[in-house]
């Protein structure tokens, strides 16, 4: 986990038993490096011997994402059958890939800015897969080995942007804060079966997804072999594997955020978030 204000967050830490501590400055932050350099072992081993007695992590501090900004978001569209039919598209014979800016990347329980001109922003519950070790043109058998863990993330999307106004789906996913991550990186030891997690979201309070990793048409290990052939993947970097059905999109007729709208979504294992929209800032367009 990362905690601190924005743009100022530091590493840290949540033990088996729930307590929150922070790590000494020599491990640096969760960035490339620290996979790269097998950071996240060198952390497991510190954290048997030192971690009760370091020191605890404030209350009511922030909690921002729990990795260092990615080198790319890249995301995966239609990978649920049910979402592809509310989405009135095909299931796809290959992985549907799209990228995010990673300017969107923020803490899980920061605000939602609806973009000004957006009139329709909706929700996506994910499950976040977070790359270990530099990964080129790998093998499906050989695909574990290339990831360090799992995230909870919300590819808040602009359908407008995204679906109507011509281009690639970038421009109604990449808005500032619409891709937040976390509360916590959970290591593929911790989550030892990712294809059996339930994945659910809420708004004000009310159940509107409400989806399992085991109706992924391409699952994990797919994932990161195919993504690899096309691109290397780098320690860091984040891969959102798609969204169940249940987004505004398919609803009849759709329905859309606004200012004042809460969002709370969560995975097995992997924590939950909430995030309130309000309107953002007008820009000088
Ligand atoms: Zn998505």
């Amino acid at each position: 986990m990362r905690f601190g204000n924005k743009g100022s967050e530091k590493p840290g830490l949540q033990l088996e038993g729930g307590k929150r501590v922070s790590i000494p400055e020599s491990f640096g932050d969760y960035d490339e490096a620290f996979f790269e350099s097998g950071g996240l072992s060198r952390l497991s081993e510190w954290a048997k011997s030192e971690g009760e007695a370091a020191p605890a992590i404030e209350d009511g501090l922030r909690i921002g994402a729990p990795l260092c900004r990615p080198s790319k978001i890249i995301c995966v569209g239609l990978n649920y059958s049910d979402h592809a039919e509310e989405s009135g598209m095909e299931e796809p014979k290959e992985p549907v890939l799209f990228f995010k800016a990673t300017t969107s990347y923020q803490g899980p329980y920061d605000d939602l800015e609806i973009p000004a001109g957006s009139v329709k922003t909706d929700w996506e519950v994910e499950l976040g897969v977070v790359i270990g070790k530099r990964a080129k043109q790998v093998s499906k058998e050989n695909a574990f080995d290339y990831v360090a863990g799992y995230v909870l993330h919300n590819d808040y999307s602009e359908r407008e942007w995204q679906l109507e106004r011509g281009g690639q789906w970038v421009k109604g996913k990449s808005a500032d804060t619409f891709g937040p991550c976390g509360p916590w990186l959970a290591t593929k030891e911790d989550i030892p079966d990712p294809g059996n997690l339930s994945l659910w979201l809420k708004v004000n309070g009310e159940a509107v997804q409400n989806g399992i990793t085991s109706n992924l048409i391409f699952d994990v290990p797919t994932l990161v072999s195919y993504i690899s052939k096309y691109m290397t993947l780098l320690p860091g970097d984040l891969i959102s594997t798609g969204t169940p059905a249940g987004v505004g999109l398919g609803f009849d007729p759709p329905r859309y955020l606004s200012s004042g709208d809460l969002v709370e979504l969560g995975i097995d294992g992997l924590g939950t978030q909430t995030q309130m929209a309000v309107s953002g800032i007008d820009a000088d367009l």
